[in-house]
């Protein structure tokens, strides 16, 4: 077990898409704050609809940042705040502590700093998804697909092509009533979607049996709900939540991410806004910074929350529609989705989140 302690002025918990998203905005913005320029980098809004691998985004994304910025196999098990600073103290897996004047929680579904602040535990709905690649090395022809059997409520299938050589798939399905150690077994995932999909056409089978099992996946549906949205606090003193960590969301409108990066921006944004010199390199007192960082993150939440609790709620009337087995539901959500979200309109894409 270590015992060290470090310093940092900005600690952001967790490497996915949205923590490293943010360390990247942060440091267009640290770029910026040292050649006294304006960011030029702009939120671009999605005309189209698009397909990428995760982990090439995930790459993208870590490729960008200077080298040394992010720290790989760092568990963080605790967050409280310093009694004499109040700024967080987090605390390491080896024992080692570090302190830091501003602490980003990213760290996704189970997130440390969300539970730190209070948030409520995640929703589960009863349903899984299973997820995978399939290579096409002589190319393919096939095109985006989505079906579903209107009759049980839950099975829906759908394929889009990455590339003119790969295909992501899928297949909602009830979650198994199997333990979770199964459930990262390639060969019991690949069993299972192919007992969902036996009766689709035999081009769909064919694409499931050939997928590469390392890319099979299976996941629970969670999420916040949207009462958690409106009444939870995201933010103590310098400490905030960011990505799934703030607002989990069924991947019915397939927005998690997007939203994710768009926490960036914002929050990078507001933290410039607020310090327009940087973290002042010592020339303001802790007392001040700390003001400042505070209403940063307040304006940063208060910006964020209509916009993800809009979402939120459409995600979750989408996810009844299509999952829900009581008809009366599916009928209730429908109506709601027409009336309060112009029915099946992708107008949350057009959403734009401003410059950085
Ligand atoms: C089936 C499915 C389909 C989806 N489809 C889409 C889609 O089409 N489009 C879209 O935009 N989004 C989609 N999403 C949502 C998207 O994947 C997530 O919203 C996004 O990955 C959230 O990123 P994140 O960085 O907030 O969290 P995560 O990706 O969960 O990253 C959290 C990171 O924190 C780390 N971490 C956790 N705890 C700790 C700790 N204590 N200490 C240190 N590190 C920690 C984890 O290891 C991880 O690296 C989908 C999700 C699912 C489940």
């Amino acid at each position: 077990m270590r015992s060290e302690e470090e310093h940092h002025d900005i600690v952001i918990v967790g490497g996915g898409i949205c923590g490293l998203a943010t360390a990247l905005a942060l440091h267009r913005i640290q770029e910026a704050w040292h050649h006294k320029s304006t960011v030029q980098v702009k939120s671009s809004r999605v005309e189209d609809f698009r397909c990428l691998k995760r982990t090439d985004l995930i790459q993208v994304l870590f490729d960008n940042l200077p080298a040394g910025s992010v720290r790989l196999g760092c568990q963080i098990v605790a967050v409280e705040g310093d009694s004499s600073t109040s700024f967080p103290i987090l605390y390491v897996h080896d024992g080692s502590i570090i302190k830091a004047k501003v602490l980003i929680g990213c760290d996704g579904s189970n997130s440390i700093i969300s539970k730190s602040l209070g948030l409520g535990a995640l929703n589960s709905l009863p349903n899984c998804v299973i997820r995978g690649l399939t290579n096409y090395p002589n190319g393919h022809d096939l095109e985006r697909c989505f079906l579903r059997n209107l009759d049980n409520g839950y099975m829906a299938f759908g394929r889009i092509p990455i590339d003119d050589k790969l295909v992501h798939w899928f297949v909602d399905w009830p979650y198994p009533d199997r333990d979770t150690d199964a459930s990262k077994d390639p060969k019991f995932i690949m069993e299972l979607a192919m007992q969902q999909i036996k009766d689709y056409p035999a081009e769909m089978i064919e694409m499931v049996e050939s997928s590469n099992p390392s890319s099979l996946n299976l996941t629970r549906i969670r999420y916040r709900s949207p009462w958690h949205l409106v009444f939870g606090n995201f933010r103590r003193g310098t400490m905030t939540v960011a990505g799934d960590a703030m607002h989990m969301m069924g991947p019915f409108l397939g927005q998690g991410g997007c939203v994710a990066l768009e926490d960036a921006v914002v929050l990078a944004r507001n933290l410039a806004e607020a310090m327009p010199m940087g973290l002042e390199g010592g020339r303001v007192g802790d007392g001040e910074l700390k003001k400042r960082i505070e209403a940063a993150f307040e304006n940063y939440v208060k910006e964020r929350k209509p916009r993800v609790l809009r979402l939120a709620m459409q995600s979750m009337l989408v996810g009844m529609l299509i999952s829900s087995p009581s008809k009366i539901k599916r009928l209730l959500s429908l109506a709601l989705l027409v009336v309060f979200f112009g029915g099946a309109s992708l107008s949350y894409t057009r959403y734009d989140c401003g410059p950085l």
